[in-house]
């Protein structure tokens, strides 16, 4: 693994593990063969989709293998699964999800909004979590899908959709359950014959756990009513067009396979992870971690920085070779803040102060102890520059 910079950024993408590439190089070099095709050299790369599909489904926990689909990416499983679900059910027109989403859901579900569909936001608290009371009350004669996240990919926090699946099939078996479970997969255990037997659909993404960009997965029940959203060829049954991707597909299963294998690195990246949280609480004031009191992934710490800009903190961590990440995204020209934080009422004055730390297995005490030794450095460097700092930071801080 390169060792030139300190990633902290793995929610955003992940190196490809060793064993993955090792895995992926045959079908890259000698198996380059379209698993369509009849001859005999082909059988090698139609068997490996079939062990891929078979590993995947184990990661999973279910028993049939076609209940997987291969697709390039969370965003295109994201979009097959609810615009699959809303061109197969034509008759009911009202979408549950929530305000903090990936856009990769939230802008599907408005662009459904536009096209006539009704949909529901739900919001959340200032931890960042879901009301259930306020889920149900959603919940209509004439919802045809809920699609919510497992895990947030900006705070970490986890929602309980083993519970919201369950409700939902409580009030109306015939509303279908979705979840984007790309932050989840592989940082917490995912059984879809166990606590997630009532969700129907759930996306996640190769890049997220260790394999490959390029490659994504769709789990879809048996059963659930869903027409593909690529048009083209037979492959994967009809439900997804494209020469699979046999490499990437390969690299996926393997990481699902790992991820399984190496369960026990969560409790690792759990431990250092809150020796960076705690580290950082106790050497900078005016500093909070956003969704502390829900529960949340193993690997994420979205700390709220008050008085200050996250950009100017990434830029300064970054000359010192530490990859994080903001909450904010720069959205033409002028710096909006994240929908997520905005959607938890982060006070204005650390809205644009959040940065987002994410571990992965392959950080270690040493990448903790840097930024424990630079990041409190840079935060009163900067703070020394900004006259809200100057003005208020006598102030007691805590939640406007
Ligand atoms: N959903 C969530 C929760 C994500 O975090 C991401 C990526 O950041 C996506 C969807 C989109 O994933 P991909 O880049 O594989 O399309």
């Amino acid at each position: 693994m390169a060792r030139d910079v300190i990633y902290l950024d793995n929610n955003a993408t992940t190196a490809v593990a060793p064993e993955v590439f090792e895995a992926m190089v045959p079908y890259l070099t000698e198996v380059y063969f379209n698993p369509s095709s009849m001859y005999d050299a082909a059988r090698a790369a139609a068997d490996a989709v079939a062990r891929a599909r078979r590993a995947v489904a184990d990661f999973l926990g279910i028993g049939s293998t076609e209940q997987v689909l291969w697709t390039s990416c969370a965003t295109e499983s994201n979009n097959t699964a609810i615009l699959g679900v809303a061109r197969a059910n034509p008759s009911r027109r009202h979408i549950v999800t929530t305000a903090v989403e990936h856009p990769a859901v939230l802008e599907v579900c408005k662009d459904l909004q536009r096209s006539g569909y009704e949909v529901t936001f739900l919001p959340v608290n200032s931890d960042g979590m879901l009301d259930v009371r306020d889920f149900i009350r959603a919940l209509r004669k004439d919802t045809l899908l809920v699609t919510v996240m497992h895990a947030n990919n900006e705070t970490g926090v986890i929602f309980p959709v083993d519970e919201l699946a369950r409700l939902t099939k409580e009030t109306d078996p015939a509303i279908l359950f979705h979840t984007d479970a790309t932050q989840s997969a592989g940082k917490l255990p995912l059984n879809l014959k166990g606590s997630l037997r009532h969700v129907d659909l759930l996306s996640f993404s190769g890049h997220k756990l260790h394999a490959p960009k390029g490659v994504g997965v769709l789990f879809v029940r048996r059963g659930t009513p869903m027409k593909p959203l690529l048009i083209g060829g037979h492959q994967q049954g009809g439900r997804r067009a494209g020469t699979e991707n046999v490499p990437y597909i390969v690299g996926m299963a393997r990481a699902c396979t790992l991820a399984a294998e190496r369960r026990s690195d969560e409790e690792r990246v759990r431990a250092l992870r809150d020796r960076l949280e705690n580290g950082l609480m106790e050497r900078i004031p005016s500093l909070e971690v956003n969704g502390r009191n829900a529960p949340r992934l193993p690997n994420t710490t979205n700390v709220a920085v008050h008085y200050i800009e996250g950009e100017g903190m990434l830029f300064q961590l970054s000359a010192e070779g530490i990859c994080a990440s903001s909450g904010s995204a720069c959205t033409s020209g002028s710096l909006e803040p994240s929908h997520v934080l905005k959607a938890m009422n982060v006070p204005f004055t650390a809205v644009h102060g959040s940065v987002r730390f994410s571990l992965s297995r392959y950080n270690t005490g040493d990448d903790v102890d840097r930024v424990l030794e630079v990041f409190p450095r840079i935060v009163a460097n900067l703070r020394r520059l900004s006259p809200y700092w100057d003005s208020e930071r006598n102030r007691p801080t805590g939640r406007a």
